[in-house]
């Protein structure tokens, strides 16, 4: 298990690379990465989140866990939902965002052999979110106007705000409350 990087730090904001080596250190990762997002009781955990800039995440939505490395994800169909979203990188809170209802996201596992997974609802929300982390964009830029600014006062308040360890405080009942 690795320390989740927290907002402010570079490696959020910054595109991950492709993976190009199926190797040991992939494996490595992706076990790391699931190990990770288990221990922090999240929905899904992207490589630039323990700063590594490649393009691989995991999920676990409904009982599921998956990862996927150098995905690439389409929505299907034109419907959207606004949902509470949160992320392990911004711990402790929760906003509206609106996100592609059903996607379909086809990359590779950690072994090469293509993979190509259809979600919707949170696995959706799930893959959009740390799609967006492999191309260095935090889900506060996806909020509406007026969230936004209330996000990033929040954000500026937070006891974590500028270091120091998470405090991720998830409930442990809830599926739609984890974050990702
Ligand atoms: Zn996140």
């Amino acid at each position: 298990m690795t320390p989740i990087r927290l907002f402010g730090d570079p490696v959020l904001t910054t595109p991950a690379a492709p993976v190009v080596d199926f190797d040991a250190e992939l494996r490595q990762l992706v076990g790391d990465l699931t190990e990770t997002m288990f221990a922090a009781g999240g929905a899904g955990l992207a490589a630039p989140q323990l700063g590594v800039g490649l393009r691989v995440f995991t999920w676990y939505v409904d009982g599921e866990v998956g990862h996927l490395v150098n995905p690439d994800v389409r929505p299907v169909g034109d419907e959207t939902e606004e949902g509470p979203e949160g992320c392990l990188s911004i711990p402790g809170y929760r906003w509206d965002c609106r996100r592609h209802l059903h996607v379909v996201a086809t990359g590779w596992n950690l072994h090469g052999d293509p993979v190509r997974v259809e979600g919707s609802e949170l696995l959706a929300r799930a893959i959009q979110h740390e799609t967006d982390h492999l191309d260095g964009v935090l889900f506060v830029e996806r909020l509406d106007a007026e969230t936004r600014r209330l996000a990033m006062r929040a954000i500026r308040e937070a006891e974590w705000a500028g270091a120091g360890a998470p405090a991720v405080k998830v409930s442990p009942h809830s599926t739609f409350g984890k974050a990702l």
